[in-house]
């Protein structure tokens, strides 16, 4: 990974950090405004919308952090490394998937692995 390829990455995740912070801090704006249902559909409504809506954040605050993680590993001149093999991820699926910490080799051996564990449960 040269400089340019850092200063690209270093933009693009603060980019979606500002994004994703921007709507986390919307839907707390939706949620605020929510009325009284008295009726016990709408109240039901309203509560699978919150929980979805509280899931959906929960989501979002776990990427900003995995984002905030692989900028400190740019900082550090780790990211884009496979964590698992050490070999470069590549730029072309960084892009895909910036805050991947293995290359696709691994990732796919993983999911394997995966699979593997979950027919024995
Ligand atoms: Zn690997």
């Amino acid at each position: 990974m040269n400089t340019q390829d850092r200063d690209f990455f270093k933009r693009f995740l603060h980019e979606r950090i500002e994004e994703l912070r921007a709507e986390a801090g919307k839907a707390v704006g939706t949620m605020d405004e929510e009325e009284n249902f008295p009726d016990p559909t709408d109240r039901a409504a309203m509560e699978s919308n919150r929980n979805s809506m509280l899931r959906m954040r929960d989501r979002e605050r776990k990427l900003i952090f995995k984002m905030e993680e692989a900028l400190e590993r740019l900082e550090a001149g780790e990211y884009g490394v496979c964590e698992e093999c050490g070999e470069e991820i590549g730029i072309a699926r960084l892009k895909a998937r910036p805050v991947t910490t293995l290359c696709i080799q691994c990732k796919s051996d993983q999911e394997d692995e995966e699979k593997k564990a979950r027919r024995v449960v």
